[in-house]
C-alpha cells in the first residue's frame, strides 16, 4: 500500500548524526508506528515518505530546518544552583524537565558550579544535519477514530 495522508505506516529506522553515530534505532525493537500526515514525525522525514510504499527503503538527508530546528542561543541561560534543590549531584550532559517560556520541556546542563548551572533548553537534535536510513513495513489505512485523534492506537484498540 502507498503511503499518503491518513495512513498509518510502520517503519524500521536508524538516524545517525553527519559523523556517523548512530543517535536512536528501532533495531531491536518494534517497527515505529506514526499517523502519516498528522505531524507525528519530523517535517523531512515525513515529506520523504510520502508515496513510498511497503518495502520500500530509503536514505533521508535532513537540514535542521526539517528536522528539529535551529538552534536559538537565546535558550542557553544561567540559573541559580538553588534552582535544583534536592539534586546533590549536577554534571553537564544531565537532562531535567524544566519550566520555560515555551512550556515544561527537558533542559540539558551545559555546565554547574557551586552557585550556577547553565542549562540548555533547545532540543537535542536542534541545529543538527540527520540523516535516516529507513525500511516501510507496513502501511494500512487508519481508523476513523485514529484521524480524529491525530495519532495511531494500538492493535488492541484505543491505549490512552
Ligand atoms: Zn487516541
Amino acid at each position: 500500500m502507498q503511503i499518503e495522508k491518513d495512513k498509518v505506516v510502520s517503519i524500521e529506522y536508524t538516524l545517525t548524526d553527519p559523523k556517523g553515530n548512530v543517535i536512536d534505532t528501532s533495531k531491536g525493537r518494534a517497527p515505529l508506528p506514526y499517523l502519516h500526515g498528522a505531524h507525528n514525525i519530523i517535517p523531512g522525514l515525513e515529506s520523504a515518505l510520502e508515496g513510498k510504499n511497503t518495502g520500500d527503503e530509503l536514505t533521508v538527508t535532513i537540514a535542521p530546518e526539517q528536522g528539529y530546528g535551529l538552534r536559538n542561543e537565546q535558550m542557553v541561560q544561567t540559573v541559580a544552583r538553588d534552582r535544583f534543590q534536592g539534586v546533590t549531584d549536577i554534571k553537564p550532559g544531565m537532562q531535567f524537565q524544566a519550566n520555560t517560556s515555551q512550556g515544561r520541556r527537558p533542559v540539558t546542563i551545559v555546565a554547574a558550579d557551586d552557585k550556577t548551572v547553565k542549562v540548555d533548553a533547545n532540543h537535542p537534535l536542534a541545529g543538527m544535519t540527520l540523516k535516516f536510513d529507513v525500511k516501510i513495513i507496513d502501511v494500512r489505512d487508519a481508523s476513523a477514530e485514529e484521524k480524529e485523534h491525530g495519532h495511531v492506537h494500538g492493535p488492541e484498540g484505543h491505549q490512552h
